[in-house]
């Protein structure tokens, strides 16, 4: 009787917990790029358009952009549907994982990775920035992690294949980098992208993660640009920021790249 009511009421704490989160890394998305606003400073929320502080019963993750018709109750200009789309995705993901890992500490590790995933990938679409703070943040935290999971393993290999993952995937990116850079005669990828991929590898591991990832972003990156510049969205010579396929990508190997790599090893005939 105990773990079926449990059943039915993990998920929903999960998602609620999600959509917490997710307007917590709201205020990270909005405040990081901002110079002279910090996460914690001022401590409450305020409209960007008229600066008034939000009362806490309009802050209640997607039901109050409902309530409110996405207008601030103070000077009706229009709230961004980013704000209930960003905690929407986190709660989403968190539930998906949650699904995927059940209640254990890779459960925990999944949404640390997404917590710093979701807002780099919508800071890089906006700014072309991944702020090093959210790369920090996850490094911290994911080792601590992946050492307890190690530990309550006892398996080493785990926490070695990771710091492998990490340092290999900043390599594979820097030499990406470099080798485009002399290619295209100007500069093809950031040092966020280095730092986001060697934060990936850490969450993922090696091989075939890290091949998987670069793989799935290139190709999704390519597509994605070139139906932007068709579509006249933008010009060649715009840039298109790598971080957020580098986070997609990640998502996807994070749930199925075991399965996908299956498939793949018996489609080329190998298994
Ligand atoms: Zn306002």
């Amino acid at each position: 009787m105990v773990t079926a009511v449990l059943e039915i009421w993990i998920p929903i704490f999960i998602f609620l917990f999600g959509l917490a989160i997710g307007s917590f890394l709201n205020v990270c998305i909005y405040r990081i790029p901002l110079p002279d606003v910090s996460v914690h400073s001022p401590r409450r929320s305020f409209c960007p358009a008229c600066n008034e502080t939000i009362s806490v019963y309009d802050n209640i993750p997607v039901l109050s952009y409902l309530i409110l018709r996405g207008k601030c109750r103070h000077c009706i200009a229009p709230i961004s549907t980013l704000y209930p789309l960003v905690e929407l995705a986190t709660a989403g993901l968190f539930l998906v994982m949650y699904y995927r890992f059940g209640l254990t500490l890779e459960f925990l590790l999944a949404l640390i990775f997404v917590a710093v995933l979701v807002p780099i990938f919508v800071i890089d679409a906006q700014h072309y920035i991944i702020p090093n703070v959210l790369i920090a943040t996850g490094l911290i935290l994911g080792i601590v992690i992946i050492c307890a999971i190690a530990y309550q393993r006892g398996d080493v290999w785990y926490l070695l294949i990771r710091l492998i993952g990490a340092v290999a995937g900043g390599f594979a990116l820097w030499l990406v980098a470099v080798i485009g850079s002399a290619v295209l005669r100007k500069k093809a990828m950031g040092g966020g992208d280095i730092k986001l991929m060697a934060l990936i590898g850490l969450f993922l591991g090696a091989w075939p993660e890290l091949a998987m990832v670069i793989g799935f972003s290139a190709f999704s990156g390519a597509v994605v640009g070139t139906g932007l510049i068709i579509f006249g969205i933008k010009d060649r010579q715009s840039p298109i920021p790598y971080g957020p396929f580098l986070a997609g990508a990640a998502v996807i190997v994070l749930l199925w790249g075991d399965s996908l790599w299956r498939l793949y090893l018996q489609s080329v005939g190998w298994n």
